[in-house]
């Protein structure tokens, strides 16, 4: 991973968005409840996305790195981060528990026999594992989806 990539940390209410930051492969930390101080003590040098106007004066009046999340809906949230932050890029999915933000793991089917259907095991030959909650994650519907919904949100987007 490299050091300029941006990272995230979402707000309370910003639940979907973080999974979906996540999915996309993006180091964002999320804590479901937290209050505003230790938000602020937290953050550090990732950019604060938050919802809240309070929260938000208080983070750029103290130099934070903070982005202001008009919509409540995740898909215009989502859309709207990716255009504004020019983050398209950057978008590595299936690289990172959208559960615990840990960078994923190669893992062979054999390793992953117990964890997945039948029929998966047998017709998928990659897998990728996280090292903390043991989630496996492999390349097909997965990534289908992923790519369609981020095509309707940000328009081409190709999977290699
Ligand atoms: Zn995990």
């Amino acid at each position: 991973m490299e050091e300029n990539e941006p990272k995230f940390f979402c707000d309370r209410m910003l639940g979907k968005l973080a999974k979906k930051l996540r999915l996309l492969g993006f180091d964002t930390v999320y804590y479901p409840r937290i209050d505003e101080r230790k938000i602020l003590e937290r953050v550090g040098e990732r950019i604060l996305l938050t919802r809240d106007k309070e929260v938000y004066r208080k983070a750029s009046t103290t130099g934070l790195k903070v982005y202001y999340v008009e919509s409540d809906d995740w898909r215009s949230q989502l859309r709207k981060l990716i255009l504004d932050l020019e983050l398209y890029d950057d978008i590595k999915p299936f690289t990172r528990c959208v559960e615990c933000n840990e960078v994923l793991i190669d893992a062979k089917p054999d390793e992953v026999k117990d964890k997945v259907p039948e029929y998966i095991y047998k017709t998928v030959e990659k897998f990728k594992v996280c090292p903390r909650c043991g989630r496996v994650y492999w390349k097909g519907s997965h990534l289908e989806w992923i790519k369609r919904d981020m095509e309707k949100l940000v328009g081409e987007w190709r999977v290699e």
